[in-house]
């Protein structure tokens, strides 16, 4: 697909072409070839480090979704622009037309203001990793007050995206399995945020003082700037909640910034990015390496078991024929 880079980033700057631009953009980033993105990526990075950006993760059908349209619904009431990416790992979709995205849409149609787009895990470069901190970056650079980054939080690599957000709410609900296995998926850690969902259904109450008991056990007491994670309870379908819920985040966001924080997360955004970008490059590499079939690859393989070269010579060839590559 040939795209007239120049063009597209010259109509980010149009509000009639804007959110056309945007989505063009997206799908770029979504599947397109290493060249175009470098050069999307190198003139927009001058122009990003201006939007907070957001992470909402938990398990499917706490009532991420839900939340994210009311907590954007909140964002614009205070004057603020609003970008949602979904990030879906299941979804074989893109293209930003997801009947989900219609549902996201709703009570924010005629709004300029906000601007959703799912993303579905089909890069070939590394994935949700590599597209996710690209698509927050167009989305930045397009403007846009508050970014936010909605993941299923159920692998690792979802969670680590969620993770290199300024503040990142994780979300749970009763009756979606406990908060226990939460705290075996690694969500507890990353967590600036807790919002027990669903707090008209039964079970809400015993969820809350679980995660309590996990946080008491989890965090180091006597630091004098440390941050203690609150939790929220939401009834996200009828907006309640949400006020409390952007509220704390805003706390989180101040409280990074005066200490420092905010600085150190930004920073390791960067690392992620970077280093996702250059895994992508070798990952693309080994695949040219191979023909598709990992030719050299076997072929050391094949030296390896015959006992004719010992494996880290072998790992020698296939980097340095990599780094040739
Ligand atoms: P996601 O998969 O985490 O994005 O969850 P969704 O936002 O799609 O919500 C899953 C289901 O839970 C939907 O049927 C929602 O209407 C419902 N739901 C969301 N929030 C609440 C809530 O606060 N209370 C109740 N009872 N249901 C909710």
């Amino acid at each position: 697909m040939a795209v007239d880079v120049p063009a597209l980033l010259a109509d980010l700057d149009d509000e009639a072409r804007r959110r056309r631009a945007l989505a063009r953009l997206l799908t770029l980033v979504e599947d397109g070839s290493p060249e175009q993105l470098r050069e999307v990526v190198a003139s927009l990075h001058p122009r990003t480090g201006n939007a907070r950006v957001l992470g909402i993760t938990g398990p499917p059908g706490v009532g991420k979704s839900t939340m994210t349209n009311a907590v954007a619904g909140e964002l614009r009431s205070r004057g603020r622009t609003v970008a949602i990416v979904a990030v879906d790992p299941s979804s074989p979709f893109s293209g930003g037309a997801l009947l989900g995205d219609r549902v996201r849409m709703q009570g924010h149609h005629a709004d300029e203001g906000v601007f959703i787009r799912s993303m579905a895990a089909r890069g070939h470069l590394g994935g949700l990793s590599f597209a996710t901190p690209q698509a927050v970056m167009v989305l930045d650079a397009a403007g846009f007050d508050v970014v936010v980054v909605e993941t299923v939080g159920v692998g690792q690599s979802e969670v680590e995206v969620a993770a290199s957000a300024d503040t990142t709410v994780v979300a749970s609900a009763p009756g979606m399995g406990d908060g226990v296995q939460a705290a075996k998926a690694g969500i507890l850690e990353v967590a600036d945020v807790f919002v027990v969902n669903k707090a008209d259904a039964p079970g809400a109450g015993k969820l809350e003082s679980e995660l309590r008991g996990m946080l008491e056990l989890g965090h180091a007491t006597g630091q004098d700037d440390a941050w203690w994670p609150p939790i929220v309870r939401t009834v996200a379908v009828r907006g309640e909640g949400i006020t409390e819920l952007v509220d704390a985040i805003d706390q989180h966001h101040e409280h990074m910034a005066s200490t420092g924080g905010l600085a150190d997360r930004r920073r390791r955004r960067a690392l992620h990015g970077v280093r996702e970008i250059a895994l992508g490059r070798v990952r693309e590499r080994f695949a040219r390496l191979g023909g598709g079939d990992d030719a050299l690859l076997d072929d050391l393989a094949r030296q390896v078991e015959a006992r004719g070269l010992d494996p880290y010579t072998a790992a020698d060839r296939l980097l340095a024929a990599v780094e040739q590559g």
